[in-house]
């Protein structure tokens, strides 16, 4: 039988397979919590760029009901004023840059700004550009799509719409884009 020996660890095809597939699983795993991190300091980011809002609001309806008191800030205060302004002037900007309209398989909306003149964002636009015509597929950005992907294809196999030989071949493509997902990042960032 042969050996395929790692750090002086013999181990045979099998075992070399199942580790392989263990690491993989594992840097999913890591991937995957690196995601939620991010998503939960995203929420946490928005909430407080919300309470800054809120908060300077309120202070302008303050400085509007009392007028006299602008005028005994100090110097360093009326930096920290412009500072917030200006802050909160790109803040709202950037909350009102239309978001892209595409929405992913788990029903959730795409949250990148739309490209200038379009409906989608850069990725989302691209990805209509290369989409399938004969099929319904979606982008294959995460791996609740690459399970659509896999039940369009069953479907198309029973309903005849596909021939085995094709079927096979997306079935490997989906194989491909399986292995890749963890790897891909059409957020832009
Ligand atoms: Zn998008």
């Amino acid at each position: 039988m042969s050996y395929i020996t790692i750090d002086g660890v013999h181990y045979t095809k099998e075992e070399y397979e199942a580790r392989e597939e263990e690491k993989r699983l594992e840097s999913l795993a890591q991937y995957r919590a690196g995601l939620e991190a991010k998503a939960q300091a995203e929420r946490e980011g928005q909430r407080v760029v919300g309470d800054l809002g809120r908060a300077y609001s309120a202070y302008e309806d303050f400085l509007k009901e009392n007028p006299g008191l602008a005028l005994h800030l100090k110097d360093e205060d009326a930096v920290h004023h412009k500072v917030c302004e200006d802050l909160l002037k790109k803040l709202k900007k950037a909350d009102l840059a239309p978001r892209c309209g595409y929405i992913k398989v788990n029903g959730s909306t795409c949250a990148s700004p739309r490209m200038k003149g379009k409906e989608m964002c850069y990725a989302h636009d691209r990805w209509a550009g290369v989409r399938p015509q004969k099929m319904d597929l979606p982008p294959m950005e995460d791996a609740n799509s690459i399970q659509v992907g896999l039940m369009q294809v069953a479907r198309g196999l029973l309903d005849g719409q596909l021939e085995p030989r094709i079927a096979g071949l997306m079935l490997r493509c989906l194989k491909i884009a399986s292995s890749n997902v963890a790897y891909t990042n059409f957020e832009g960032d």
